[in-house]
């Protein structure tokens, strides 16, 4: 996709902070981070949302098999983390190309905390 950021992170067009890769996920830091540590996964193939990766049957387990062992890896795991997916205005979508945002770090307020 042209002038789509994630996309650009994908073909090293642009530099990101890379922390996770593999054939079919790209996993980076977010640069305005909301928690102690905030990253990003993303498809390499460029969907716009969630209900276009599913329309399509893409694997989503993909990324999320990416998140889990990075969160293992990494010992997030241990205190816990959040996986949050934002889908349109309302839903506070800024990007366009779908990915899940993976927080933790520190003891994370909402959903009822
Ligand atoms: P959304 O609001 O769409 O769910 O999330 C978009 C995320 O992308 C935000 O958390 C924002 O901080 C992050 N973001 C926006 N521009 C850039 C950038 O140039 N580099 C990185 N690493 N993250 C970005
Ligand atoms: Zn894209």
């Amino acid at each position: 996709m042209e002038d789509c950021l994630f996309c650009k992170f994908v073909n090293k067009e642009l530099k990101t902070d890379t922390i996770y890769e593999d054939d079919n996920v790209l996993g980076f830091k977010d640069i305005y981070p909301q928690a102690k540590e905030h990253y990003l996964f993303i498809p390499k193939k460029h969907y716009s949302n969630i209900a276009e990766i599913v329309e399509d049957n893409f694997d989503a387990n993909l990324v999320l098999n990416a998140m889990t062992k990075f969160a293992k890896e990494s010992g997030l795991e241990e205190t816990g983390y959040r996986i949050v997916n934002n889908l349109g205005a309302d839903g506070g979508q800024t990007v366009f190309h779908v990915h899940f945002h993976l927080l933790g770090g520190e003891a994370l307020k909402g959903f009822g905390s």
